[in-house]
């Protein structure tokens, strides 16, 4: 069965032009104006926008959190959520643990995506204890697993904190081998200090969470990071970057022609830390923090200048009930981490491309193509052209709605961006060409989401 999405308006990274598109084998097989339908399933997609379907390179589905807790969103839930708002593709973290061996992680990771993944995949490995045999691991990853990047934490100390020897050690031999590294850049070792200042005055309510890890440490770790890459001769991938004073870092180096790279994500560009002071301030417990307002425009001006190159969501999937209410009266032992993974679309179109913050074509570059070339899945992702993967994204841009919970998908008992006002959602997500979401609604069965090998890194 052939698919024609007819009448509507292609958005891609580079360009924005009237055609239809004519899906057949799960692929883009032709684009043009007046196709034929006969034979066809027709959607009609006139007055909306047709882009590639997002990727999003940042998710904890099916995480745990020390023994106790784990991420309520599964590969299920998570993936469901993730197509009902435009996004197509996830590549989520496998957690190593402590002695394990990359490859034990990773087959875990499998076990949990596959069978229950609605749509395509691709895991990062995330080190945690780089001993000499996981480091001899990495070229074999690289090849033969397909995941060519490794996640790095400089924060966590005592769990999952790498010294500045592991992380050089990671840049190397990753880089020797076409991986990416990728940090989490907070200073935790500092991060500890000043936390256990706050206890001593008993200064341990959620308001004091933003002020123990402030913008400093992951201005400082950033540019720790960016330098040892430099030593290295390593591409750098910085999660998650949520301040003023850590673009500069990455600019700066982007600058002077180091290949660093930066992703940032919805909540950093629209929430501020004020949501500490409220008394449900817990569920915007994340690392690294919610900032001062005045971080938000730098962050906007970043990506609408290519200095950060995409927006993920770090979606953790941590309810307010029973697992981060566990800790109100000491922010340190808090569970940390936001749901996101179906809002991530809405917001970004509303306050970048609606508000004038970013143009259509960078919108569809953060959220698809430039995250699918980092991640060497382009061009089977990341674009609308003949012979790539049909995941495709019919966007209304008239539809104006409330982001609220009760309209997402996800298992968690609240949304992070609860009340906000949005313009813009999917109506029809297509992923290899399967129609998983009509009208809004998701109308895809049970699994069908197959795990993606990537490709090893190449500067795009
Ligand atoms: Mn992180
Ligand atoms: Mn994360």
């Amino acid at each position: 069965m052939q698919t024609v999405i007819a009448g509507g308006t292609i958005v891609t990274a580079a360009s924005t032009y009237e055609a239809d598109v004519l899906i057949n084998g799960g692929r883009i097989a032709l684009l043009g104006e007046g196709l034929p339908t006969e034979g066809s399933e027709v959607v009609d997609a006139a007055g909306k926008f047709v882009f590639p379907g997002a990727l999003d390179v940042h998710t904890h589905l099916d995480t745990p959190w020390g023994t106790q807790y784990t991420t309520v969103d599964d590969w299920r839930s998570g993936t469901v959520g993730a197509v009902c708002g435009g996004t197509t593709t996830l590549v989520d973290f496998a957690l190593q643990t402590e002695g394990q061996a990359l490859r034990e992680a990773i087959d875990g990771w499998h076990a949990k995506a596959e069978g229950n993944a609605v749509i395509d995949y691709g895991f990062h490995a995330m080190i945690m204890d780089l001993t000499d045999s996981v480091q001899a691991e990495i070229p074999r990853v690289i090849q033969d697993e397909g995941i060519p990047s490794f996640k790095v934490f400089m924060a966590y100390k005592g769990v999952v904190q790498a010294d500045d020897e592991t992380l050089l050690h990671t840049m190397f031999t990753a880089a020797e081998h076409g991986g990416l590294t990728m940090v989490h850049a907070e200073n935790g070792d500092a991060t500890v200090v000043l936390q256990n200042r706050f206890a001593e005055r008993g200064d341990l309510g959620v308001e004091f969470w933003p002020k123990s890890r402030p913008p400093e440490l992951e201005a400082e770790a950033a540019h720790r990071a960016i330098t040892l890459a430099g030593l290295a001769g390593a591409p750098l991938y910085i999660v998650h970057v949520s301040s003023a004073g850590a673009v500069a870092e990455i600019s700066r180096a982007r600058a002077s022609g180091q290949a660093i790279y930066g992703e940032t994500c919805p909540q950093y560009l629209v929430l501020d830390e004020d949501r500490y002071t409220q008394p449900d301030g817990a569920k915007w417990v994340m690392a690294p923090p919610l900032r001062h307002a005045s971080h938000q425009e730098p962050l906007w001006r970043a990506l609408a200048s290519g200095n950060l190159q995409t927006v993920a969501t770090d979606h953790s999937a941590w309810p307010l009930k029973d697992f981060k209410d566990q800790s109100l009266d000491d922010f340190r032992y808090m569970i940390q981490g936001v749901p996101g993974v179906e809002e991530r679309l809405s917001t970004l179109y509303t306050y970048g491309v609606q508000a004038g913050r970013i143009t259509f074509n960078r919108f569809v570059d953060v959220t698809s193509t430039g995250p699918a070339k980092l991640f060497g899945l382009y061009p089977q992702k990341g674009d609308i052209a003949v012979g790539s993967d049909a995941d495709l994204v019919v966007w209304d841009a008239e539809v104006e709605w409330m982001l609220t919970k009760d309209k997402l998908h996800g298992n968690t008992d609240y949304c992070t961006f609860e009340g906000i006002p949005v313009r813009g959602r999917a109506s029809h997500v297509f992923s290899r060409g399967r129609a998983l979401v009509r009208e809004g609604d998701y109308v895809g069965g049970k699994g069908g989401g197959r795990f993606l090998r990537r490709a090893a890194f190449a500067t795009p």
